[in-house]
């Protein structure tokens, strides 16, 4: 088990532009705003979805793109902030909605186009938090 603790710092709220990249958007926003380590949630729409499957026995991520005539709902999209390479790292997680409903999920790659997009970034302050390739499961996890 992983365990540290850490202060709340800024709170930052963002509105993003329309057929901007989900995921890209957020790590501008952390760059730009030096945000080190931190909690991010959104909700919104999505025009088309980019998600990531982490199959287990490859140890390879293997992408799916979804497109979709109409904006799917962002159900629920939360992710972590830390360090990868030297430079602020946002780990995300999306749930989007179909207008029936139906819901599709996974980890969030760059090449999603907001329709609309309200995010909360949460800031914590302490020491950094890195990530580094965990040898067991191939994944950049934190150390
Ligand atoms: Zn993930």
């Amino acid at each position: 088990m992983y365990l540290k603790q850490f202060e709340k710092g800024r709170t930052f709220i963002a509105k993003l532009n329309y057929q901007s990249d989900l995921l890209e958007e957020l790590n501008k926003i952390c760059h730009d705003e030096n945000i080190k380590a931190g909690s991010i949630s959104a909700i919104g729409a999505v025009s088309s979805l980019k998600l990531g499957f982490y199959d287990q026995e490859t140890k390879q991520y293997v992408y799916t793109t979804y497109a979709y005539d109409e904006a799917m709902e962002i159900v629920s999209c939360s992710g972590n902030i830390s360090i990868k390479d030297g430079k602020p790292f946002c780990h995300v997680h999306i749930v989007a909605a179909d207008k029936k409903g139906k819901c599709i999920g996974g980890h969030l790659a760059a090449g999603t186009s907001v329709f609309a997009g309200e995010v909360i970034i949460q800031e914590f302050l302490g020491e950094d938090l890195i990530r580094e390739i965990d040898e067991e499961t191939k994944l950049t996890l934190w150390k």
